[in-house]
């Protein structure tokens, strides 16, 4: 089946996010034969990463954004596992430093960019900016107004420059955020991703879902598509995600380069 096209946002399309359900999946199990097919996926990305770092000719950027609890950590993990860490980088955004504030807000997205025959993958990024920005009102409105613009501008010139992007939003119910928090709050290993923060931002949920969806409805391009991932169920989030990215990567229609001494 082709994920791509079915939980792509169309270019142009006003997004309501309660016309997605975040349990959707589309019709699969979670059962054997489903995971065969993500053991399968993951195999095959390894082997396309492989042939792109050998290549040469793009990088692919992957942007993770979604609500706290989305699933963010846990894709990185489970959809990277079988690739090689050489020809792969992960860069977490977080508030940004001084050094960084006192730049425009792509300076610090811009230089970690990855490079030809790379995959960059962004924990957050340069979205955050008209998202937590927006909610908080942490610059006045004109200046977030204009960056949905400025953010179109800066991944066409990617796209021109042969970096493929890739932006998941991880759709998830504020009932799964819930659980999830109480998992986190009560096992000793999930404990410490739990802060204060992300309660008091929960009570923003409504906000949160309004700054998604001027995103979604304005930054998903041609060029640079959003994907909605249901993301209720972890097993159809990392299944649609690794399917996603191996669509897009055999669409490259990637070569081994000749050795140098023979060309
Ligand atoms: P975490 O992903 O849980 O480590 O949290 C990182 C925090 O940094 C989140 O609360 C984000 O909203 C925040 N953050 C990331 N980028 C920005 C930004 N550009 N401006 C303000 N806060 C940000
Ligand atoms: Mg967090």
């Amino acid at each position: 089946m082709d994920f791509s096209r079915k939980l792509m946002v169309p270019p142009d399309k006003t997004i309501k996010l309660g016309k997605f359900d975040p349990a959707d999946t589309l019709a699969h199990d979670n059962d054997q034969k489903t995971e065969a097919k993500l053991e399968k996926t993951i195999k095959r990305l390894d082997d396309l990463q492989y042939l792109l770092y050998a290549e040469k000719k793009r990088a692919l950027l992957i942007v993770l954004q979604g609500m706290d609890a989305a699933g963010k950590d846990g894709t990185i993990r489970h959809v990277m596992s079988g690739v090689n860490p050489q020809g792969c980088s992960v860069t977490s955004f977080k508030v940004p430093n001084s050094e960084e504030l006192a730049h425009d807000f792509l300076w610090r997205i811009h230089k970690v960019v990855p490079e030809k025959g790379m995959i960059g993958i962004f924990n957050r990024s340069h979205y955050e900016d008209v998202l937590v920005v927006r909610v908080h009102n942490l610059v006045p409105k004109e200046v977030w107004k204009a960056r949905y613009d400025e953010i179109n501008r800066f991944e066409r010139n990617l796209e021109e420059n042969d970096v493929k992007i890739l932006k998941f939003f991880l759709h998830i119910s504020r009932e799964e955020q819930e659980s999830r928090f109480r998992e986190r709050l009560h096992d000793p290993c999930k404990k410490w991703k739990f802060s204060k923060a992300d309660a008091s931002e929960r009570k923003h949920w409504d906000d949160y879902v309004s700054a998604y969806e001027a995103v979604l409805s304005r930054c998903g391009t041609e060029y640079a598509p959003w994907f909605i991932i249901p993301s209720d169920h972890k097993w159809f989030r990392n299944l649609a995600i690794s399917r996603i990215i191996v669509e897009t990567l055999e669409e490259f229609d990637m070569h081994f380069p000749k050795s140098p001494e023979s060309s």
